[in-house]
């Protein structure tokens, strides 16, 4: 196949289901690690078309999700620093910090800049060469060569009053902890196929036989996903754990070099705190000590009060497919895109906000 349409035709997509229906025995539960992910299967009702055995549960893999209160009480106290612009993209302007948002912060004065790509943010500095400029860095994988790139071509060109918070995260530790959970209910995982297209997915042969699941690496359309869903059951009825790459028309086993290698110039790994779930060791990056100078977290003295925790919100536990948004007793009444209470609501690959857009409310 060569078009998107094709990987979004129904008649493929219901034969996948028949597949699945008549290969699937047992029980199994599937989580879906990408919020993207997410948002299709809900989008084209795929868990809809699966049989009743098929379990689809919803993975942390939605970074703007999982960015910490403290980082994010820190981008507000760092955009309300006088001579100061804060870049980010539009998902972080409504996630909930402590006490307010980013766009709060904008109404009391701030400036905040929303950027469509980060190379935006260098750029804005040059132009700026008496305010600060700091970049809001968030993603996984996939976004950190790019946010690399920024601190490159900021150092290449002397851009002195450019720096960036790192809230970046790793995929593979937060499905290691997932499965260190006694109390886990997942069976095999649809790993994200755009995190794999840099990182290639090597390490997911050792990460596969630590946790001993199937760990399909998937793309994001409807035929893609069904197609994963579809290997990783047959590797469940067969009892095999491993590495099958159904994203293959992208993903190569040894990933982007070039990217790979920029990722380990410009960033270090860290361990991370995931809102909501917690610590998970070596689950982040941060600057390298090569480019500390460009880290705003050296950069501006800033303390902020321990953070208050999220009143009553399940993120978390959605997070690590422990429930499902229908099951927040917030969902769709104090909490929806408008009055978003958590970050879930907030994203466009938050699990809560795909639940509120495309199901009736307060059904899955
Ligand atoms: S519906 Fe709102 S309060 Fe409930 S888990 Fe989702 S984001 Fe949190």
């Amino acid at each position: 196949m060569k078009f998107v349409n094709e990987y979004r035709d129904p008649s493929l997509v219901r034969l996948l289901a028949e597949k699945i229906k008549k290969t699937a025995k047992k029980n199994w539960t599937i989580m879906e690690v990408c919020g993207g992910q997410t948002h299709s299967i809900v989008r084209s009702g795929l868990n809809k078309l699966l049989p009743d055995n098929i379990q689809l549960i919803h993975g942390p893999g939605c970074p703007v999700c999982v960015t910490p209160i403290d980082l994010i009480d820190m981008a507000i106290a760092i955009a309300l620093t006088p001579n100061t612009i804060l870049c980010s993209f539009g998902d972080m302007l409504r996630v909930p910090g402590s006490s307010f948002d980013l766009i709060k912060a904008k109404a009391l004065g701030a400036d905040v800049r929303i950027i469509l790509s980060p190379i935006d943010a260098v750029h804005i500095a040059k132009k700026n060469p008496n305010k600060e400029v700091v970049l809001f860095a968030v993603g996984f994988e996939t976004t950190a060569p790019t946010n690399g790139m920024t601190i490159k071509m900021a150092n290449d060109l002397k851009v002195v009053n450019f720096s960036l918070l790192s809230s970046h995260v790793l995929v593979p530790p937060a499905i290691k902890y997932i499965m260190s959970d006694p109390e886990s209910k997942v069976d095999g995982f649809l790993a994200a196929g755009h995190v794999c297209t840099v990182t290639g997915y090597k390490q997911y042969h050792e990460l596969a036989k630590a946790t001993d699941t199937p760990i399909i690496i998937t793309g994001f359309e409807p035929v893609d996903i069904m197609q994963g869903i579809s290997l990783c059951v047959d590797m469940l009825e067969k009892q095999e754990t491993g590495v099958k790459n159904q994203y293959s028309r992208v993903v190569k086993e040894s990933g982007n070099r070039q990217a790979q290698e920029l990722i380990s110039d410009v960033f270090t790994v860290v361990d991370r705190h995931w809102r909501g779930i917690g610590s998970i060791p070596s689950s982040g990056l941060d600057l390298s000590s090569k480019y500390k100078t460009f880290d705003a977290t050296y950069r501006f003295t800033i303390k902020t009060d321990a953070p208050s925790l999220d009143s009553g919100c399940l993120s978390g536990m959605i997070m690590q497919g422990k429930c499902k948004p229908s099951d927040c007793p917030h969902f769709g009444k104090k909490c929806t895109p408008q009055t978003p209470l958590g970050a879930p609501m907030v994203s466009t690959e938050g699990a809560c906000s795909a639940y509120y857009l495309y199901c009736d409310k307060g059904s899955s």
